[in-house]
């Protein structure tokens, strides 16, 4: 499939009273999928995607590669999944392939998909799950870990236990995941292992393609979990190029990429999430007046990036942010070397909207869509998993991580876990750009203007 976009880009506009009224617009999301509207363009031309249906099922099943699993090309994320219907809706509905994390909600993703567990054939369901693995942790501790996951998801066995959050080709050697990955397979408690990377930890630590085409061909391996979307794919394609040489299964997170969303500021009719900004300002001891400059400067940050989406969503006659989202899986699904697309199922509407998609072919009209998305907002979408910008800054800050912490937190909707990843790099955050000269200035292939977007994020992710 071709990948690379198209050079027409009519960017036509919409009057100042019509860009108050859309008021918001979302590019992605791999979370939610929200469904908040587009007043101005609703009804236009409906139609783009397939339908939502109830009655609608996977249609197409993939070869995980050499565990020969055939996984449903949409599979279930469960990053904020604490409802076991939800699960039970997805199995339902012919997905059979399941990611989850022993750290997803402190184990209540696991603990869902446990309680779902007596409803499904568990032989006919994939069940993935994963931990970090700190340098130091034994073999025993990991087996611990491993057994209380298993406890949770009421299974006697797991498909697939991942390192999660590997970030570096040497952290692939970890000693005692292996010689726990050994043993529990030994025991039939584990029948296939893998990696998954989100992205750089730190400035130093490799990219996304170094780690997981090091996985690929590591022979170890029998998964990968890679960041995978319309706007971030390059290095997605390196690796699921090595994967295919090595018969490794592949699967996608972060489908969407990223959000975009605008709120038009007006301080005596604050949106809900805009109050309880300022609420949180106020608890902090900051004047109402200050906590408004703050929120003043997020909105022109927003504004900046929706003033080049509203051409589209004018043309395209969108109806709500989410059909954008749904387009974003769509795309993700062309590709056959892809072997699942997760996405983070959160109830039944969500699920009766992304199944139709299963084995349909993207449309023109959709492709072109994206396209225009791409070309207005690739030098706006921090690449997660790239850290190309990294040997740029003297004081190794961050960037990709720290700006995938703004999308948990934007995206996402995932504020107080982001703020809490973002306050666990000790020392290591964005407060240090305020005074830099800037020497990352040009360093980012895609045209972001990194230290700008580092303080608007700094301020975003401290906010108690
Ligand atoms: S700012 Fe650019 S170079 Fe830096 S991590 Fe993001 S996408 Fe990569
Ligand atoms: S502004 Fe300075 S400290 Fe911040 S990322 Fe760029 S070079 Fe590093």
């Amino acid at each position: 499939m071709s990948h690379h976009p198209k050079s027409d880009r009519e960017l036509d506009g919409i009057s100042r009273r019509n860009f108050v009224r859309i008021g918001s617009v979302a590019l992605a999301g791999g979370a939610g999928l929200g469904g908040r509207a587009f007043p101005a363009a609703a009804g236009k031309r409906p139609g783009l995607f397939p339908a939502p249906s109830q009655e609608a099922r996977i249609q197409s099943y993939r070869t995980l590669g050499r565990t020969g699993w055939r996984v449903s090309d949409v599979g279930m994320g469960s990053v904020p999944l604490r409802e076991s219907t939800v699960v039970r809706y997805a199995y339902d509905k012919g997905v059979n392939y399941f990611d989850t994390a022993e750290g997803y909600g402190n184990g209540s993703a696991e603990r869902a998909i446990g309680e779902a567990m007596p409803h499904m054939d568990r032989a006919k369901i994939f069940i993935a799950t994963k931990s970090r693995m700190r340098d130091g942790d034994s073999a025993e501790a990991i087996v611990d870990r491993v057994r209380k996951s298993l406890d949770r998801l009421k299974t006697d066995y797991v498909d697939s236990y991942s390192i999660h959050l590997c970030s570096t080709v040497a952290a692939l050697s970890h000693p005692g995941y292996h010689a726990a990955m050994d043993q529990l397979k030994a025991e039939g408690r584990v029948r296939f292992t893998g990696v998954s990377y989100h992205g750089p930890g730190g400035g130093r630590d490799d990219s996304m393609a170094d780690v997981l085409i090091a996985a690929a061909e590591d022979g170890r391996f029998d998964t990968v979990l890679l960041v995978y979307n319309f706007l971030n794919y390059e290095e997605g394609d390196r690796i699921l190029a090595a994967c295919k040489a090595n018969d490794v299964g592949t699967t996608a997170m972060k489908t969407s990429p990223g959000v975009l969303r605008y709120e038009p500021l007006d301080p005596d009719n604050l949106t809900e999430r805009q109050a309880a900004y300022l609420e949180r300002l106020a608890r902090r001891g900051q004047s109402r007046e200050s906590a408004l400059e703050r929120l003043e400067a997020q909105t022109l940050r927003q504004k900046d990036l929706y003033e080049r989406t509203r051409p589209f969503v004018e043309r395209y006659g969108l109806t709500t942010e989410e059909q954008l989202r749904l387009g974003a899986v769509h795309w993700v699904l062309q590709n056959p070397d892809m072997h699942t697309a997760c996405v983070a199922f959160t109830n039944f509407d969500l699920i009766d909207k992304v199944i139709p998609l299963s084995g349909n072919q993207l449309g023109a009209a959709e492709t072109k869509l994206l396209e225009e998305c791409r070309l207005a907002l690739a030098d706006q979408y921090c690449r997660h998993g790239c850290r190309a910008c990294g040997a740029s800054c003297p004081h190794d800050v961050p960037v990709s991580t720290i700006m995938r912490y703004a999308y948990y937190y934007e995206g996402q909707g995932y504020e107080k876990y982001a703020m809490s990843l973002y306050a666990g790099l000790k020392g290591k955050g964005a407060s240090v750009c305020s005074d830099c000269l800037g020497d990352c200035a040009g360093a980012c292939p895609h045209g972001i203007d990194i230290q700008p977007n580092m303080l608007q994020v700094h301020d975003l992710l401290t906010l108690a």
